[in-house]
């Protein structure tokens, strides 16, 4: 297993590491990184962990230009008694590979981008942030890196993996947010790459971004690509309704991204005998059970917030709000038992939690 061993080299000066109070999302960066080689020939080689550094690519290196790559995100966190534990790592690797499947870039060999990542987080387990609710996140990422102009899929890549200790997603508590159904701008259609996680979905979204903010929003709903009458997702997170003591979340059908978050909270929600339908839920359904009084909370699931309670849905002609813009007793449940796994307060009985041994 030569391969799964990875050269270090260490950097001469450490940065100063940033207050708990000075935390934000992804503005920090550890002092190394991994980086790992893939040439057509040789397959993926040379994975090594060296000081955080800028990369020099070819100007025509095809990530540039045709937007050949794939990211994930994950999160490591610190637990009370000073263990290091990942949540679901095997889940993004998989994806990874899916994307990578998508985007024509060659499979890693999961057991060793797990390696890696393990490998990177133990070495730098001093940038783990302890306070409350912040943690390390960790973002792979894949690039075509060969110098060519050609259409076609990159014969070179670099694997990377950078890690950014984040605050909490919530300074004063878990609080609901303002969103805009997008009606204008699609995120992503079935036969597209809206279920991978690549970097053209997210380029493409920015103006819808950019306009709901620009509204008071923040976030959007984005529909669905052929009748913009279904819900997709909301923001970068996948989304969930609860009308009439019933919870449903849109199948996952060839354009939403299947989050870890997402299938978490699935199956939590099973285990606690709450009914909870995967299927295609449109808005006129949405605005009708609140109409009804029956829609009775809603509410974002991703990585980085975990769970995010959704106050104020803003359709074309009504602003609904939801359980009076305060936090709804499932979504604070979800919350509290999610990050009570991750952070270790509370038992562990679906082995969702891999332990990076120090
Ligand atoms: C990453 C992502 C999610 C959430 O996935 P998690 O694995 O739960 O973090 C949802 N939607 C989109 C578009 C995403 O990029």
């Amino acid at each position: 297993m030569n391969q799964h061993i990875f050269t270090v080299s260490e950097v001469m000066t450490k940065k100063p590491k940033p207050s708990n109070d000075q935390l934000q999302f992804g503005r920090y960066f550890t002092d190394h990184m991994f980086m790992m080689e893939y040439h057509h020939q040789k397959g993926w080689y040379d994975g090594k962990i060296i000081p955080y550094q800028s990369i020099t690519l070819d100007p025509a290196s095809m990530i540039f230009h045709y937007g050949q790559t794939v990211f994930e995100g994950l999160k490591a966190y610190a637990t009370e008694n000073g263990e290091i534990q990942l949540f679901r790592p095997e889940e993004n690797i998989a994806r990874l590979n899916r994307s990578n499947e998508r985007m024509c870039i060659p499979e890693i060999d999961p057991e060793l981008a797990l390696t890696a990542i393990k490998e990177l987080v133990k070495f730098e387990k001093d940038w783990i942030p302890d306070a409350e609710g912040t943690s390390l996140y960790i973002r792979p990422f894949i690039i075509a890196t060969e110098p060519y102009l050609g259409v076609a899929a990159s014969k070179q890549y670099k694997f990377i993996i950078i890690l950014s200790p984040v605050g909490s997603y919530y300074e004063a508590g878990i609080n609901p947010v303002k969103i805009a159904v997008e009606t204008e701008y699609i995120r992503a259609i079935k036969g597209g790459t809206g279920e991978v996680k690549t970097a053209g979905n997210y380029a493409s979204s920015l103006i819808a971004q950019e306009k709901s903010l620009a509204n008071g929003y923040e976030q959007v709903l984005w529909l669905d690509g052929m009748e913009k009458k279904y819900i997709e997702e909301v923001g970068s997170m996948n989304v969930f309704f609860k009308i009439d003591g019933k919870v449903i979340t849109p199948a996952l059908n060839g354009s939403i991204l299947p989050g870890v978050t997402r299938k978490s909270v699935i199956q939590l929600l099973k285990e606690w005998n709450i009914t909870v339908e995967e299927r295609t839920i449109s808005l006129a359904e949405v605005e009708e059970a609140h109409r009804e009084g029956k829609l009775e909370e809603a509410f974002g699931a991703g990585t980085a917030a975990v769970i995010s309670p959704i106050g104020e849905l803003a359709c074309k002609d009504e602003n609904l709000v939801i359980n009076d813009r305060k936090t709804g007793k499932l979504a604070k449940k979800l919350y509290e038992t999610l990050t009570g796994i991750q952070y270790g307060r509370i038992e562990d009985k679906f082995d969702w939690i891999d332990k990076i041994e120090l």
